[in-house]
């Protein structure tokens, strides 16, 4: 299945839905980091939890979910545009820890304790160049899900449930299914719409199993909601895509002023970056540092 996401709402629209499947992109991301199971785990719930957290703010253009972390994995930085697309990368991609008390990879111990940090952008891409915002928040879990929910109610005031799974094979560590959902209450609901909803959540079966068996966003909603019923709004096509390029490679170097790029040119004949965000490497030959130290003459009009 195609990786997806949906918004839907419920009970009047006091009740906001977001689900998505991301199973492709999951695997593309820890297929490029070579990360291992659990850090596989913290990465993907990381990059569908800034997708769908995305698509809750208005005017957005870019949101960055950082977990600066004391646990093995270092760090966690997972940014999602408004158009569908994500990156991130992991601090330390092989980190691992032993599997937790309930035999499921411990996300939250490879995690440990830090700060989560949250920082949205809008306007600039339009010229308006607002200030982006930023908010922060201890980590309570690591678990994501959990981290993310606190974070709506601290610093959004906005009460949710979260829920966010990757599944990672036991053989060949490779990720066969990612999604999760976003519940979002705003004033004014049902308490008992409320009551219902958490009651079902709490016994629904595990997202990675429905996402396993091919249920879609939908059908993720469909279990978390019970007989509630809700409207689907949208839908979008949500991929791993990241924003590096030769050009960018290029400009990097260039800031770097002329002496650094001189001595690259005498020492190394060359320059290699790799993009933190999706492991691509650009490789800047001879010619291309003699471009930047003596720019090519513009052509004659
Ligand atoms: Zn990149």
């Amino acid at each position: 299945m195609q990786d997806h996401l949906i918004q839907a709402t419920a009970a009047d629209s006091t009740i906001r839905l977001i689900a998505a499947v991301s199973t492709e992109l999951v695997s593309e991301a820890c297929r490029r980091h070579g990360t291992s199971p659990t850090a596989s785990a913290a990465l993907g719930r990381a990059l569908t939890g800034a997708l769908l957290l995305g698509r809750t703010f208005k005017d957005l253009e870019y949101v960055t979910l950082r977990f600066d972390c004391k646990g093995p994995i270092g760090g966690i930085v997972a940014e999602a545009s408004a158009h569908g697309t994500v990156r991130g990368y992991v601090r330390n991609p092989l980190a691992d820890v032993p599997l937790n008390v309930m035999g499921k990879l411990d996300v939250g111990g490879v995690v440990g304790e830090g700060m989560l940090h949250v920082i949205r952008e809008a306007g600039y891409e339009i010229g308006l160049m607002k200030e982006p915002y930023f908010g922060s928040v201890p980590i309570v879990s690591g678990e994501i899900a959990e981290d993310l929910t606190h974070y709506l109610a601290v610093s959004e005031q906005i009460n949710s449930a979260v829920s966010l799974g990757v599944f990672v094979e036991s053989e060949g560590a490779s990720v066969s299914a990612s999604g999760g959902y976003m519940i979002q209450v705003m004033p004014g609901v049902d308490e008992e719409v409320m009551a219902s909803i958490e009651k079902t959540i709490s016994a629904a079966p595990h997202i990675t199993e429905l996402i396993r068996k091919g249920g879609d966003a939908e059908g993720l909603l469909q279990v978390a909601m019970g007989d509630i019923q809700f409207d689907v709004l949208e839908t979008h096509s949500i991929e791993f895509r990241c924003k590096c390029s030769y050009e960018r490679a290029v400009s990097i170097v260039t800031a770097l002023g002329n002496e650094e790029v001189a001595d690259m040119l005498e020492k190394d004949k060359g320059a290699e970056l790799t993009c933190h965000f999706c492991s691509s490497v650009y490789y800047l030959d001879e010619a291309a540092l003699r471009d930047i130290l003596e720019p090519p003459d513009p052509p004659v009009m």
